[in-house]
């Protein structure tokens, strides 16, 4: 069974296909839903279409909704847990004893804790993904994860509707072409970059993204940088290198770079261990940390955005103990978590071993990566479970039940690749962005939307990684 959206003749009529596939790209390109190649990724010179399906997919109209209004709760979750430190230290303890990168990423934590800043300007743009699982017939959205740091495509999927909506024209079909959403995260990006910005309170002082070295990615941050370069404030790309080589800190802790002060450094880096070239890396990152510019994300932040915190969170009572007087907040969270298991030592781990042993099909087995492409399914999570079964390696990774959606055929537009009419499955982001200064919520906004969709084929996902693709809902 698959969920209805373009009708399967359309899908089918292989001359209409090869008019559109022409068509796709060509609006892709005009409309700037855009990539660097593989072959030159830090070169502007030959630059091709981002991967996108040439259909919208098809999206029910409530849960879509329910995505998009639950994100303001989402936010104050994650800004709450990130004040928490004995929820963080607690809750992470079983996992830096093993992860090493997690726990360098607690170190760094830990030093700053010795230097609060009551004032600090904190400044959240976080994406909350789900899927819609369907199961005895029923549809409910279920969260994957939430994405704290460097959460992408808020600028590409900008521009998608236009591609969607004139392929659809094309196609004939302009009652779903107009059924196609405005979008624009980007906007809702910088605006909460742009008020972090403004609340450091230095005209001169300017806005550092923290890129990696290879930037294929780089127009998707473009949309957010000329949000706020139409403001009036200047953006700045820097690597880790850079920091460590030209960053210093004065003694107001107020961070310079090749002698800019920097007033909001926004990382859509240093979310996965080789992003950390060398120890230089991590002191840079410390430096950041320390200095007194808002960090997207700081540290805790960071953190809250971790596979085991999403898996503790889940548990019994602490969702309760965040908003202890909003019981229909704790209901609303709770009804998106999916079956979440720690692997923790002892009765309750054990358990949840064997679970997982005895149906490798019903469970996803997470270690605390980002990026796409970590996680473990099916026959391989018994092979890496009974290696470590009785080991601490073991809770280095968490146990999600594994959520089921409905396939959805449509077709992959990617450089190089032919294309082919497939069984897909499609995963919902939302984007939040909030701003507090102190004990005060400035901002709290959800800002919009992003679709992906991969081949069913693919157990994982993800834009980069090179399995999932660039999509809009096309709500039914
Ligand atoms: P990452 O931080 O690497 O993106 P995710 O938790 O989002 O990690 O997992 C990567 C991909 O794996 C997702 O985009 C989704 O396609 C798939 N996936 C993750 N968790 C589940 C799950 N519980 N059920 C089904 N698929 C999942
Ligand atoms: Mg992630
Ligand atoms: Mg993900």
């Amino acid at each position: 069974m698959a969920a209805h959206g373009i009708p399967e003749e359309v899908l089918r009529n292989e001359e209409l296909i090869k008019e559109l596939e022409a068509v796709a790209k060509d609006s892709a390109l005009l409309n700037g839903v855009l990539m660097r190649t593989k072959e030159s990724p830090n070169s502007s010179e030959v630059v091709t279409y981002a991967p996108f399906t040439l259909f919208p997919s098809p999206v029910p109209t409530v849960l879509f909704h329910q995505a998009l209004a639950i994100a303001t709760h989402f936010n104050r979750l994650i800004d709450r847990v990130s004040q928490n430190s004995r929820f963080l230290e607690e809750a992470l303890t079983s996992t830096i004893k093993v992860d090493n990168f997690t726990a360098k990423l607690f170190n760094i934590y830990r030093q700053v804790q010795q230097e609060p800043q009551d004032t600090a300007i904190v400044l959240g743009l976080n994406r909350s993904d789900y899927m819609v699982d369907y199961t005895d017939g029923k549809e409910a959205l279920k969260q994957i994860e939430i994405n704290t740091i460097a959460a992408s495509f808020g600028g590409l999927s900008s521009r998608t509707p236009n591609v969607h909506r004139h392929i659809l024209k094309v196609a004939n079909r302009l009652k779903e072409s107009k059924l196609i959403l405005d979008n624009n995260p980007a906007a809702g990006l910088a605006k909460g970059l742009a008020m972090a910005w403004e609340l450091y309170g230095s005209k001169r002082a300017v806005v550092m993204v923290l890129v990696e070295d290879i930037q294929r990615n780089i127009y998707d941050h473009r949309y957010v940088e000329n949000e706020l370069w139409a403001r009036n404030i200047c953006v700045i790309r820097r690597q880790f290198e850079d920091v460590s080589k030209n960053g210093s800190l004065d003694q107001n802790k107020r961070l310079f770079i090749d002698g800019q002060e920097i007033a909001v450094v926004y990382f859509r880096n240093g979310y996965m261990p080789q992003n950390y070239r060398s120890e230089q890396s991590w002191e840079a990152r410390l430096m950041i940390e320390r200095s007194c510019a808002a960090k997207c994300p700081d540290i805790s932040t960071h953190l809250v955005g971790t596979k085991k915190i999403q898996q503790e969170l889940a548990r019994p009572g602490v969702l309760e103990s965040f908003f202890p007087d909003e019981p229909e907040t704790v209901t609303r969270i709770r009804a998106t978590f999916a079956g979440l298991y720690s692997l923790d030592m002892g009765e309750e781990g054990d358990h949840n071993v064997d679970m997982a042993l005895a149906k490798p099909d019903q469970f996803v087995l997470k270690p605390q990566r980002e990026g796409g492409g970590n996680n473990i399914y099916g026959d391989e999570i018994c092979c890496v479970l009974k290696g470590m079964k009785n080991k601490t390696e073991r809770t280095a990774y968490i146990l999600m039940d594994k959520i089921k959606p409905l396939p959805t055929l449509n077709y992959l537009c990617r450089m190089g690749d032919p294309l082919r009419l497939n069984m897909c499955l499609s995963e919902l982001g939302a984007f939040g962005v909030y701003v507090r200064r102190g004990t005060e919520m400035l901002m709290n906004e959800c800002v919009g939307h992003l679709l992906r969709t991969k081949n069913s084929e693919h157990a994982d996902g993800g834009v980069a990684s090179g399995v999932a693709v660039l999509d809009n809902p096309l709500l039914i």
